[in-house]
């Protein structure tokens, strides 16, 4: 019988119900949320982490194949730098791979978005060196490689707005950075106006694709993080319903003064034992004990006193009941039941001695009394139930036995 005043359950619910009331406070702002409070934050990022390992990990991995992919193009394309370029490719894929490897078994582990942002931005960086390295016009046609790489980038982070937006900007502005720079190869008068043309316009398309991709991620983190919310919400009320669940059938099963449990679940527990023992032909014991001269205890000692003598006889008494199956609990007034199945008479008969002996030991005192110490009388029954029989019967003979008890004298256990 667990306990019904648990601490730890009770700090467990108080626990649930404050993050219930700071998730429920969250969404009734109703304001989008790219940034949770306290550790709401970091709970988040762990779960965010996760479905990175779990779904955009082959993302990743997806678009390093497709960059090492066209390695064609650098020995099409590249001239004598075409080993070079192909080499820098090389080690750029070679490296976010074991880093895609590794990251995720170190202590680095919640660190991969930005392992991956870190990965975008250097593949980005490395097709922008490419462009130094290939000898004439036909270097323009690596300024389009880095469409895909922007787009993987909004696709691939698109759970973190802001690290899609670091990674864009940077990547723009060392685009940007290498335009006012470097040498613009010899072309034809209207090749040169074309470029003059294209070059601007690129940037702006590209400035367009990074406020459409902002706006966009922006949109999928809220909605990633509300969905968050509301999940954790469900799991938290579910957790909750639980405990009050648990605390129900507590309250509805326990005797508040004794902490054992209560006549009607000694009923339930009697009628399933004695059923499962019908089943299996083993004896069903039953051990029924009154408290000796309670009444002159009250007296004496008054009764808030005889409530505490009550609580440590059946607290005395529930330390036998060890085995499942085993129940102790108050039937009534101070009359106790201590259910025993699969117990022959001889052992419950021992195990009643021993329980009595038990409770004259607690040694509390008890002056009005022959004995000087609060005593109990026992009566134990056992049977073998039969189709034809009921509890009930085991119950009236168990009475009789303490009926005999109290006959002989108290302080003593009869069995029949
Ligand atoms: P006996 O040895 O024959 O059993 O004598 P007794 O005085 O114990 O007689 P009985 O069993 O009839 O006494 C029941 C007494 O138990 C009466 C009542 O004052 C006391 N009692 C019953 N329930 C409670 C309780 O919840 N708290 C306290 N303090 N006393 C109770
Ligand atoms: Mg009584
Ligand atoms: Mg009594």
């Amino acid at each position: 019988m667990p306990n019904i005043s648990s601490q730890q359950d009770s700090d467990t619910l108080k626990r649930v119900e404050e993050q219930i009331n700071i998730l429920s406070g969250i969404l009734d702002r109703g304001r989008q949320h790219l940034r949770f409070p306290g550790r709401l934050e970091q709970r988040y990022l762990e779960f965010r982490n996760q479905r990175f390992l779990e779904i955009d990990q082959k993302i990743i991995i997806g678009g390093l194949l497709f960059y090492l992919g066209f390695s064609w193009s650098d020995f099409y394309l590249g001239g004598d730098n075409a080993n070079l370029i192909f080499i820098c490719r090389f080690l750029v894929t070679i490296t976010m791979f074991c880093l895609l490897w590794w990251v995720p078994r170190s202590r680095f582990a919640a660190h991969m978005v930005t392992v991956a942002a870190s990965g975008i931005f250097l593949a980005g960086l490395s097709v922008i060196f490419f462009i130094q390295l290939i000898p004439d016009a036909l270097k323009y046609a690596y300024h389009l490689g880095l469409v895909p790489i922007q787009v993987f980038a909004l696709v691939a982070l698109r759970l973190s707005y802001r690290a899609m937006l670091v990674v864009s900007v940077s990547l723009l502005v060392c685009y940007v950075v290498m335009l006012l720079f470097s040498d613009t190869p010899p072309l034809s008068p209207e090749l040169n106006s074309i470029v003059e043309i294209f070059m601007p316009l690129f940037v702006l398309f590209w400035l367009l694709l990074i406020g459409m991709g902002a706006y966009l991620a922006y949109a999928i983190e809220s909605s990633a993080r509300n969905d968050y919310m509301k999940n954790r919400l469900l799991a938290l009320e579910a957790e909750r319903l639980q405990y009050l669940t648990r605390r129900l059938h507590l309250l509805s099963t326990t005797d508040s003064l004794t902490g054992i449990a209560n006549r009607r679940y000694l009923e339930e527990c009697l009628a399933n034992e004695w059923r499962r023992c019908l089943r299996s032909q083993t004896p069903l014991s039953l051990v029924m004990v009154d408290i000796d001269n309670f009444k002159d205890y009250n007296d004496h000692y008054g009764h808030q006193q005889g409530d505490r003598c009550l609580h440590d006889i059946a607290q005395g008494m529930a330390s036998f009941c060890q085995r499942p199956g085993d129940l102790c609990a108050r039937y009534g007034g101070e009359e106790f039941i201590i259910i025993l199945p699969d117990t022959a008479p001889g052992e419950a008969a021992y195990m009643a001695e021993k329980i009595r002996e038990s409770i004259v030991a607690l040694a509390i005192p008890h002056e009005t009394s022959e004995h000087l110490v609060a005593t109990i009388s026992v009566g134990v029954a056992s049977m073998i139930p039969q189709a034809d029989s009921s509890s009930d019967d085991l119950l009236r003979s168990a009475d009789r036995m303490l009926y005999q008890a109290k006959e002989q004298g108290r302080n003593c256990v009869v069995a029949a």
